[in-house]
């Protein structure tokens, strides 16, 4: 199957081929004429699959021949739970429709940063990426309309539809025309979760990749047993060791996210924290440089844990282990990505392991079980 079998524009076939995407991954391959059709659609695909392209190509393909009317009237709504996904999710749109003529802009919204620059920005916009609560806060000061969306696209929907964010998104979908097209996309998806899917869409093509397990299997994962009050040398021990240049590390809480970095900076190695408790500036920019490879290691809670998108990352460690199995396919899900593989490391205390059966349970995988007795860590 090739991209020219599935009714994109010649315009955008050119972007796929400078950016050297040479063949549809599975999403894409059933995503993308549903989309032109204008069917709604549920994909669940594990991350990494190529889901932001699966719906931003038909997306910049119907906008082409869309204008926007009114002033401050967006067009397509894609719906995000953090920052740094908005900000991801609007680089697609951006590095595909640079290639286009039709002039479309999208624009990215979240909290933690001023408002002002945001309400003066939305002028003109066809596509906004926005976290919820930010959205709210523009429609509320008229800064921005939702009357006129044609498509809505929640990506990371089973967050996005869960108790977290549901009033505020139940006040979204009150302003949406009821008449739209519906994108829901996800890596999981709960059984709890269907009849709110159910009432969202409307005879949707369900797409769903199987792919998971293949995705999976690039991620080579390994579990080191070890005390609790040993993880800070082990953790230094396997980086140091390893030679690991490009290490997201996972824990439970932004307090111990900046004790690990603390250790980490103190025994010469390079790391910053990413979390909840960081500015936007500071969240922005370590993130920058990390998918660069300036900064060695990340320490971050699980705001990073879905869909964040570093290019060949190779190493994903957790520190801790996340509360819900879910989290901890999300979390090793940064590796083993677009095709290439990667390692994933959980360190497990005595107190993990019960929770460690668990997860393995849930995930259908046998972990390989590192003892770390005989490993001589002690002094790093
Ligand atoms: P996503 O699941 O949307 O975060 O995409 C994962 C990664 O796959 C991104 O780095 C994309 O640039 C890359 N990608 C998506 N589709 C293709 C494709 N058809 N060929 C090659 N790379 C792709």
């Amino acid at each position: 199957m090739s991209f020219t079998t599935l009714g994109l524009s010649s315009a955008l076939l050119d972007v796929l081929s400078k950016k050297n995407y040479t063949k549809p991954y599975p999403i894409q391959e059933a995503a993308i004429p549903a989309i032109l059709k204008g069917d709604d659609v549920l994909g669940i695909a594990s991350t990494g699959s190529g889901k932001t392209a699966s719906f931003v190509l038909p997306l910049l393909q119907q906008l082409q021949h869309k204008r926007v009317e009114k002033n401050r009237h967006v067009t397509v709504l894609v719906v995000v739970p953090t920052r740094e996904l908005a900000v991801q999710v609007r680089e697609v749109f951006n590095e595909f429709a640079n290639g286009i003529s039709a002039p479309i802009k999208t624009m990215a919204v979240f909290g933690g940063v001023s408002i002002n620059p945001q309400m003066i920005g939305l002028q003109g916009v066809n596509v906004l990426v926005a976290t919820p609560g930010r959205l709210l806060e523009l429609v509320e000061s008229k800064a921005v309309h939702l009357s006129d969306i044609t498509t809505l696209v929640l990506d990371e929907a089973d967050k996005m539809l869960n108790l977290g964010f549901k009033d505020e998104m139940n006040r979204i979908f009150a302003l949406l025309p009821k008449k739209r097209q519906n994108l829901l996309f996800s890596a999981t998806l709960s059984d709890d979760l269907n009849s709110i899917t159910t009432l969202l869409l409307h005879n949707p093509k369900v797409i769903k990749i199987v792919a998971k397990e293949n995705t999976l299997s690039l991620i080579n994962q390994v579990a080191y047993f070890v005390e609790e009050e040993k993880k800070g040398p082990l953790l230094r021990y396997l980086i140091k060791s390893q030679d690991l240049q490009q290490v997201l590390v996972f824990t439970s809480s932004s307090y111990k996210a900046d004790a690990v970095v603390d250790k980490l900076s103190k025994h010469g190695i390079d790391a910053e924290a990413i979390h909840g408790k960081k500015s936007q500036w500071v969240r922005t920019e370590v993130l920058r440089q990390f998918k660069q490879g300036k900064v060695r290691v990340v320490v971050c809670t699980d705001l990073l844990a879905r869909g964040i998108d570093i290019e060949f990352l190779p190493c994903v460690i957790n520190y801790e282990l996340p509360r819900s199995p879910k989290d901890y396919i999300h979390r090793i899900g940064r590796t083993g990505r677009a095709e290439s593989p990667g390692d994933a490391i959980s360190l497990i205390a005595p107190d993990d392991e019960h929770h460690f059966k668990i997860i393995q349970k849930k995930m259908r995988r046998q972990v390989e079980r590192i003892e770390t007795e005989n490993l001589k860590f002690s002094g790093y």
